[in-house]
This record gives structure tokens, C-alpha cells and sequence, in this order.
């Protein structure tokens, strides 16, 4: 069953990290008697800021790759990063109802355990495929890879990927994705911008989520917009409501935008590899 091989397939970011520093002390049995009191001599730091770069490297290739897949296919693909609990998964059921009937919509749910989400998106309409990350606290480019064929999204369709609920290690995790859309909820701070500013900076729209509950809170949306633009003023903002659907209509006008583009770009470069096959006698065989 593919869903199973992707589950053992998985690679998390910390067992990688352990492994390589399991093996940078076997090979320095000197270190722990000759290091400072803080801890890790220059050398160890040095080290270990170099196997992240490599993990992050490796990372970035394979986003890579999944992005030229994407692309040739005229997937339009989003990576929908959040705290746990902003709502993620109600809003995709939301937005996975709301385009029924208008071309294809697949999703990628990431969790550490269960296939709960995945479950309630399939009931929504969607094909969905669940990867459990287990200890790992972030969906990275080869888990994604290997689910692309798995899923196998259709031609200029729409592919959302439920992050892990995480507002730390995804915003360094590029999957191949066309955006980032942040999801913050009004039952959350609004100084949380400010404090994970990394993936509000990542991040190309937020959707201020729960907005139907204002009335009984005392969250301030102002504020919370100008933190959030602080930190990345090319942000785009949309408040929304899964619930009382307030906010959906822009929300769904977006992803239509992306996904034409995305469309658009993949006949464009079908059209121009066709001239340049005419242009040097290239006939199928
Ligand atoms: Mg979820
Ligand atoms: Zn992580």
C-alpha cells in the first residue's frame, strides 16, 4: 500500500541531526573532556552548523525538483503553515466544498500521528493523502517528492499541503511550493508575528482565521495586520471565517488567480518547447 511505504519512508529532521552527531563524537572522543564550560567547542558549533546547511541544501534541491514537476504539470501549489489548532484543516474542508465541481483539488496532509485530517478532507471531496512525520516536526521536499507520484495531482488542479501544526522549522523548509500562506487565528496572540517572524517573513498571505469568534474576544486585528507587516510588508491579508464562511469569496478569488497563472505558465512553455521541436526538424517517433 503506497500510503504505508511513505509512512516508513519517512525522514524527519531529528534523527537526521542525531545521527550526524552521534557520529562527530566518535570520530572527537576528545571533545567532552577538552570542551568549554558552555558546552560545544568552536569546532563542534562549527560542525554542526554545517551538517544543518547540508540538510538544508539537500532540501533545497529536491524542492527544487518538486517545483519543475509542478510547473511542467501547471499545478498551482500552496504550503499552508500554521500553530496547531488555527483551524488548517476545517478551512481546506471549507475550501475543498466551495470548489467542487471546478477542477481538481488534491491535498497533502502532514501530522506527526493519525490519518484524522486526511480523513475528514477525503469527506469533503478531496483525494488526500496523510504523511506522519512521526518525531519530525515539519513536512521537508523528499517527503512531499515521494507523495507527488502517490497523489499524482492532475494537470493544472490545485494542490494544498496541510503542514505540520508548527510556526517554527516549516518557514526553513522550502517543499517546492508556489507560496507559503501563513494561517494565523484570533484565538491566538497578535504579537505572534512578531515573535516567529521568520514565517510571517516567508510567508506571501496570511489568513487571519476565526473571525467570526471577535465578538467574543478582545483580539485586536489591527494590531495583529501591522505586526504581521512588519515583519514582511508585501504580506497580503485576507480575515476569514471556516465557520460562518465570512472571507471565503476572496480567499477562493485567490487561489483562482494562482491556479490560472499556473495554468497559463504550463501552456505558455508547451507551446514555446512544441515551436522550438518544429524549429530543429523534431518529429515523434
Ligand atoms: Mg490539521
Ligand atoms: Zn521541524
Amino acid at each position: 500500500m503506497p500510503v504505508r511505504l511513505l509512512r516508513s519512508a519517512t525522514v524527519g529532521w531529528r534523527p537526521l541531526a542525531a545521527a550526524a552527531g552521534s557520529s562527530v563524537a566518535a570520530r572527537r572522543p576528545e571533545s567532552a573532556s577538552s570542551s568549554a564550560p558552555t558546552g560545544r567547542s568552536e569546532n563542534d558549533r562549527g560542525r554542526m552548523v554545517r551538517i544543518e546547511q547540508d540538510i538544508l541544501g539537500r532540501n533545497d534541491r529536491l524542492a527544487q525538483a518538486n517545483r519543475r514537476w509542478l510547473a511542467e504539470h501547471g499545478i498551482f501549489a500552496l504550503n499552508l503553515v500554521s500553530s496547531p489548532g488555527s483551524g488548517k484543516t476545517s478551512l481546506l474542508c471549507r475550501t475543498v466544498r466551495a470548489l467542487a465541481g471546478e477542477g481538481s483539488v488534491a491535498v497533502i496532509v502532514g501530522d506527526q500521528q493519525t490519518e484524522f485530517d486526511a480523513e475528514r478532507i477525503r469527506d469533503s471531496g478531496a483525494r488526500a493523502l496523510q504523511i506522519n512525520t512521526g518525531k519530525g516536526c515539519h513536512l521537508d521536499a523528499a517527503m512531499v517528492g515521494r507523495a507527488l507520484p502517490v497523489l499524482a495531482p492532475a494537470d493544472d488542479s490545485l494542490l494544498l499541503i496541510e503542514n505540520v501544526g508548527n510556526l517554527v522549522c516549516p518557514a526553513a523548509f522550502d517543499l517546492g511550493e508556489a507560496h507559503k500562506v501563513v494561517i494565523l487565528s484570533v484565538t491566538e496572540g497578535e504579537d505572534k508575528p512578531l515573535k516567529y517572524p521568520d514565517m510571517f517573513a516567508a510567508a506571501e498571505l496570511m489568513l487571519l482565521n476565526k473571525v467570526d469568534l471577535l465578538p467574543h474576544l478582545c483580539f485586536d486585528v489591527a494590531r495583529a495586520e501591522a505586526f504581521a507587516r512588519r515583519v514582511n510588508h508585501r504580506l497580503q491579508v485576507i480575515r476569514v471565517s471556516a465557520t460562518s464562511g465570512e472571507g471565503m469569496d476572496r480567499w477562493l478569488a485567490w487561489l483562482r488567480r494562482g491556479q490560472a497563472q499556473a495554468a497559463d505558465a504550463r501552456a505558455a512553455a508547451a507551446a514555446e518547447t512544441d515551436r522550438h521541436r518544429r524549429r530543429s526538424g523534431w518529429r515523434p517517433t
